[in-house]
């Protein structure tokens, strides 16, 4: 079947071949005559190809001129590749519909961006929370339309990872979330979520919190000072009160720990606008937190300060020190007699970390992503009877957060633990006295 046209092909030129020779022969001008009709074939051709060119121009509505021979297996060919062609049309446009109206009813705001980030889509959602126009706007860059410079710079940077959160440009109180989703080639997915009613909810919480906390702290202070008195006062406190006053006095203690805790939690929660920055000579830090630390440890724990980075941090410096601090006395709380403890003070390619290393008890995986939790403890009885509150990583991780850093926690329950504060390197400062010479950067 396939061949049929050529076939067909083979035998016209054959007869025309043929019949030119055996008229040639006859007449006595064989070579002419076959060039002749070698040419007459030749403009026949040329002539189908015109008419296939400008079938070609619209071959959808057009009639094939040609059934048979080779050209019109060519055009059966073309016609059958033209065919699939629309049917594939189809089934992509059908499947696009699908998209389209699906993501026109996702309540969540949807734009497609092409590969210089302007908008080559949005659906309702976006027109409402980001006051896009369809199709007014593609074509036009996103950044030029949702002007936020948070998010500017998280398109800038290209890192995805983490959802943004941000006030949302012209409209009070309002609060989107926004993330980022790379589809395909070049074509990036911003899906940008309303989330006014929980930030608000989570804002009531933290205001209850940091009320409550404030409301404790007079009543607890009044508390704590009569009970410290009495207990001082030897005459004035008979004897079978002395337990309980003691104890009281623990208990008003920790409270108050906890009050003051929270309230620094809350602190960090509202942001770090309110952050005093300047460059902390964290080698020095370090040296400090060693000395109180071989203080309150046993003396079998060597404790001692690896120093490889010559950079200073841009930092809150009473935040950093207490979050370090915090650190360091957990290892110092965990780690056996004979065990060792280390403060590192590294830089990465792209950050700056203070790790604290320990060889104690170490922690059971299963624990590690709980553990920056409030109250989140692995044995909540010894954390209370050695005065912990369980808010201590809680606060290092906001304190890292504010300082647009992170904690990351590696253990192995029985060798030790390693808690790695790491910092981003646009917070690394020259040190003191080096300003311009580039000593001590090791970049
Ligand atoms: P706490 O007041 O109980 O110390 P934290 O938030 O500081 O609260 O720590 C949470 C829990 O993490 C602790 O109760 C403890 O079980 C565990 N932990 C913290 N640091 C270490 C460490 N260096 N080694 C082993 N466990 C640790």
């Amino acid at each position: 079947m396939r061949n049929n046209g050529w076939t067909e092909e083979a035998w016209r030129l054959a007869i025309v071949l043929l019949g030119g020779a055996l008229f040639g022969a006859l007449i006595g001008h064989l070579a002419a005559t076959t060039l002749v009709l070698l040419g007459l074939y030749s403009v026949g051709h040329l002539y189908d190809f015109k008419r296939f060119i400008s079938w070609m121009d619209d071959p959808v509505s057009r009639e094939m001129p040609i059934r048979n021979g080779v050209w019109g297996d060519v055009y059966a060919r073309v016609s059958r590749l033209l065919n699939s062609q629309a049917q594939r049309e189809r089934r992509l446009q059908i499947l696009l519909d699908q998209f389209q109206s699906a993501a026109e009813a996702l309540p969540d705001a949807v734009v497609a961006l092409g590969p210089s980030d302007e908008i080559r889509w949005v659906n309702q959602a976006a027109q409402d929370v980001l006051g896009l126009r369809a199709p007014g706007d593609y074509g036009r860059p996103l950044a030029n339309l949702f002007r936020a410079p948070a998010f500017q710079q998280f398109l800038s940077a290209r890192d995805f990872r983490k959802p943004l959160e941000l006030p949302a440009p012209g409209r009070d109180g309002q609060r989107l979330s926004v993330r980022a989703v790379c589809s395909g080639q070049d074509q990036l997915l911003i899906i940008v979520q309303d989330v006014t009613e929980r930030y608000r909810v989570e804002q009531i919480r933290r205001d209850f919190v940091a009320n409550v906390s404030h409301e404790l702290r007079t009543p607890l202070t009044v508390i704590s000072g009569f009970v410290e008195n009495m207990h001082a006062d030897g005459e004035l406190c008979p004897v079978p009160w002395r337990k309980p006053l003691a104890l009281i006095s623990e208990q008003t203690a920790r409270m108050q720990q906890i009050v003051e805790d929270l309230l620094l939690l809350a602190r960090l929660e509202g942001g770090g606008s309110s952050l005093r920055q300047e460059a902390v000579d964290v080698a020095a830090m370090l040296e400090m937190l060693a000395v109180e630390a071989r203080l309150l440890a046993s003396e079998d724990i060597d404790i001692s300060v690896d120093i490889a980075s010559g950079w200073h941090l841009e930092a809150e410096p009473g935040l950093l020190r207490s979050a370090i601090s915090n650190l360091v006395v957990n290892a110092v709380h965990h780690t056996p007699p004979g065990g060792e403890i280390v403060l590192h003070w590294v830089d990465e390619p792209h950050a700056s970390c203070i790790v604290v290393e320990d060889t104690g008890e170490g922690i059971a995986p299963e624990h590690i992503p709980r553990l920056s939790e409030r109250f989140y403890r692995v044995d909540t009885g010894r954390s209370r009877e050695r005065g912990g509150t369980g808010l201590g990583l809680a606060i290092v991780k906001h304190v890292l957060q504010v300082h647009e850093g992170g904690l990351e926690i590696m253990s192995t329950p029985g060798e030790g633990s390693q808690f790695i504060c790491r910092f981003p390197a646009r917070l690394r400062a020259e040190p003191r006295g080096t300003l311009g010479t580039g000593a001590g950067g090791r970049r």
